[in-house]
């Protein structure tokens, strides 16, 4: 082949290359919705990570953990993004009334649905919120507080989409968050009545009807005292799954917030511990293994043998 020929075809590949990359992007760039907002965290601090206290989808005794919590006091609390102010609410506008739950708060509406919730505010209305409709994403919304039922100054934040219809875990919106510790399935508990017994591995039992088993299961994040949720929890008993779900969104339906797969706090929670369920334990050897992963997707799994007894009903 001729260099000229050669050159021509060189020329005709490259022509061939920037044909292709154009029909393959162009239709896109024409077709671009807005996007998602671009999120940042509400808090600034090189250590952040070692102060998120609590995670979303945790127990709070009869609920959901809503949003996720950060150890703080009278830090700037941030907007996670560009948007405008949707509601507000301080103690001085109603200087008679009780206090409420959420203390001083601040939602903000975002595009394509989004909302974020900013709660124990300290002290008085920020002048971003009190003189502006709009705010930029990392614009001064408020100070972190201890106001509303918090024990220790913290914000919790809560995100959402739909306008509040849905609530996300803000892990996997924000910008990723160091976790190094994986998570730790601790204890085994049977509740008898308003008694609980610890089951260790291997363990001789006996039970004359099914009881309640929970596990409790905490994750590390940073450091083992931090003792956050978990982002997802399978339950396998004798082999068979009889719960798998994960906590990255909650949805309102029917009266009731649920896991997107379907599961209420009363499915999932038992006495501030993860429901493992009613499970009727047979005679001999049982197996409970406990399948979960944190917010960095770190697994752990953990397999309780359970020797049983069954032992006739005295009623
Ligand atoms: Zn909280």
């Amino acid at each position: 082949m001729s260099s000229s020929v050669r050159n021509l075809f060189t020329v005709a590949s490259f022509l061939l290359f920037f044909v292709i990359i154009s029909v393959f992007f162009a239709p896109r760039v024409l077709r671009a919705q807005p996007s998602k907002p671009n999120f940042q965290w509400p808090i600034e601090g090189f250590d952040l990570a070692a102060l998120i206290t609590s995670t979303f989808g945790e127990s709070r005794k009869d609920h959901f953990h809503n949003g996720l919590d950060i150890s703080s006091v009278l830090q700037p609390v941030h907007s996670l993004a560009d948007g405008y102010v949707l509601y507000s609410r301080y103690a001085e506008d109603n200087p008679f009334e009780e206090e409420r739950g959420s203390g001083n708060i601040v939602w903000l509406a975002h595009d394509q649905g989004y909302i974020s919730g900013y709660y124990h505010l300290a002290g008085s209305r920020h002048e971003n919120i009190r003189t502006k409709q709009n705010v930029k994403s990392g614009d001064i919304i408020g100070l972190s507080g201890n106001t509303g039922h918090s024990s220790g100054g913290h914000l919790h934040f809560v995100l959402g989409k739909d306008y509040g219809k849905v609530l996300l875990d803000p892990m996997s919106h924000l910008p990723k968050m160091d976790d190094i510790m994986p998570p730790q399935i601790a204890n085994l508990f049977i509740h008898v009545g308003e008694k609980f017994t610890n089951i260790n591995d291997g363990d001789n039992i006996n039970v004359s009807k099914a009881f309640p088993l929970t596990v409790s299961i905490f994750d590390g994040g940073m450091k083992n005292s931090q003792r956050r949720g978990i982002r997802d929890l399978e339950i396998i008993f004798n082999g068979e799954t009889i719960k798998k779900t994960n906590f990255d969104s909650l949805l309102f339906d029917n009266g009731k917030w649920k896991t997107s797969n379907g599961y209420s706090f009363e499915d999932l929670f038992f006495k501030d511990r993860y429901l493992v369920g009613l499970v009727n334990l047979k005679a001999g050897e049982n197996l409970v293994k406990i399948a979960t992963g944190d917010f960095n997707n770190q697994r752990s799994e953990r397999t309780f043998s359970i020797n049983v007894t069954r032992t006739s009903t005295r009623e």
